[in-house]
């Protein structure tokens, strides 16, 4: 039987949803009976919760993910024309942050059992691009590179919440005197050999944007070890003073990139409940193998031994290559399951494309998965019986292509 969507419920389930609870509303309106809505306690209380949880030197809370992986560009001095390798795999925020300094992402393609960035070809891009012979030309994009350019660093994602395989990364790093930005944006909570992901390189970064793992509305957090970056990158977050500043000294160009007590107090609840939210995710994602191994072209996301724990932050699937993703998504939406891509190459967006020159087929691992990666709706608060229905109505839409 053709299962139909009432008009009354579009769509059965949401693609996403935050976990909040009680303790979240009363953390807000506590702010709100106070005249300190911005800088105060709530944003330190919620610093304090990650870097203890996280074990990091430092924890710098600003408004967003983009904002936060921009500070850390700054920290590792990156500049005009500087290269950094990363991969086309992601969110475009991995990459846009290095646009924004007139850097050049240099892109390697990735892995195909998880997207994350290969390692190999990371090496092999470092020990070319410090050559200082013509081994450059073959990383370097068509245009908008100068070939004298400097590499600096690398920017590793750690993507759908799952590590990037860090240890031959941060190798390379050391052997070529590298700066490594975690983009953990995806996988607050993750362990990459009992390590936690954030932690691994020079600075990490997790956002909580309403459809992460936990959320602050708009928000993110930096971590680093490093005493020195942490100061210059509190002083950016806000409008560029120094710890001696006063409210109209500026030492520095800086942003505006502080978040708010409001945000800072949900915030400072949901990393008091990560374990428990990361532990329904997980649980969801159990209920989604179960179900979705059986159907014939949909392959479930692989979890490599190398991370000792998942932070589950959207469930993709991947459809066979016969199986047309577009036709499965417009037939999961008429039955009133949403889905989205995920993810479209950054290589080939279009503002990527006019500045770099980049074509189809330039890194073929990430155009196939980004061909045939779906996300299917996913968060914490999904019951089995959600589960169960997108499974289903999946399984039917597949049969009715196949
Ligand atoms: C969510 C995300 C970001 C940050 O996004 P914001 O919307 O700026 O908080 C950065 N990188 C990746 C890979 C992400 O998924």
């Amino acid at each position: 039987m053709k299962k139909t969507n009432p008009s009354n419920a579009f769509p059965l389930v949401p693609m996403s949803a935050p976990d909040l609870t009680e303790t979240e509303q009363e953390a807000v309106q506590a702010v709100l009976e106070t005249t300190r809505l911005s800088m105060g306690g709530e944003t330190l209380g919620f610093e304090d919760a990650v870097r203890n949880h996280i074990g990091s030197r430092h924890a710098i809370a600003v408004s967003s993910g983009t904002a936060g992986l921009h500070l850390c560009v700054h920290a590792a001095d990156i500049k005009d024309g500087d290269l950094v390798i990363t991969t086309p795999f992601s969110f475009v925020a991995s990459a846009n942050v290095l646009l924004f300094e007139r850097a050049v992402p240099i892109f390697v393609d990735i892995d195909p059992l998880t997207g994350n960035i290969d390692p190999q070809q990371v090496h092999q891009a470092a020990k070319d691009l410090t050559a200082g012979d013509l081994a450059n030309r073959k990383w370097l994009p068509r245009k908008g590179a100068s070939p004298e350019a400097q590499l600096k660093a690398i920017l590793p994602v750690d993507v759908f919440g799952q590590p990037a395989d860090m240890d031959p990364i941060l190798e390379t790093a050391r052997e070529f005197d590298l700066t490594v930005i975690e983009d953990s944006c995806e996988a607050i909570g993750a362990e990459y050999k009992k390590r936690p992901a954030g932690t691994l390189g020079d600075y990490g970064v997790f956002a909580f944007y309403p459809n992460k793992q936990i959320t602050t509305g708009e928000g993110a957090i930096i971590v680093t070890d490093d005493d020195e970056a942490a100061d210059i990158m509190c002083a950016l977050r806000n409008q560029g003073r120094s710890p001696g500043d006063t409210w109209l000294q500026h030492t520095y160009l800086g942003y505006n990139y502080r978040i708010d007590e409001m945000s800072a107090a949900l915030g400072r609840v949901q990393m008091s409940r990560l374990d428990e939210l990361l532990t329904k995710r997980e649980q969801v994602a159990n209920w989604y193998q179960e179900r979705l191994d059986e159907i014939p072209g949909v392959e479930t996301p692989k979890v490599i031994p190398d991370t000792t724990r998942m932070s589950w932050f959207v469930y993709v699937i991947r459809l066979a290559p016969g199986i047309d993703r577009f036709r499965v998504a417009e037939g999961l939406k008429e039955r009133g399951i949403p889905s989205r891509p995920y993810f479209i190459p950054i290589h080939l967006q279009p503002y990527m494309v006019e500045r770099f020159g980049y074509k189809e087929g330039d890194f073929p691992i990430t155009e196939d998965l980004g061909r045939r990666g779906l996300a299917i709706p996913f968060s914490g608060v999904m019951t089995e019986e959600q589960v169960e229905i997108v499974s289903q109505i999946l399984h039917e839409v597949i049969d009715t292509l196949g």
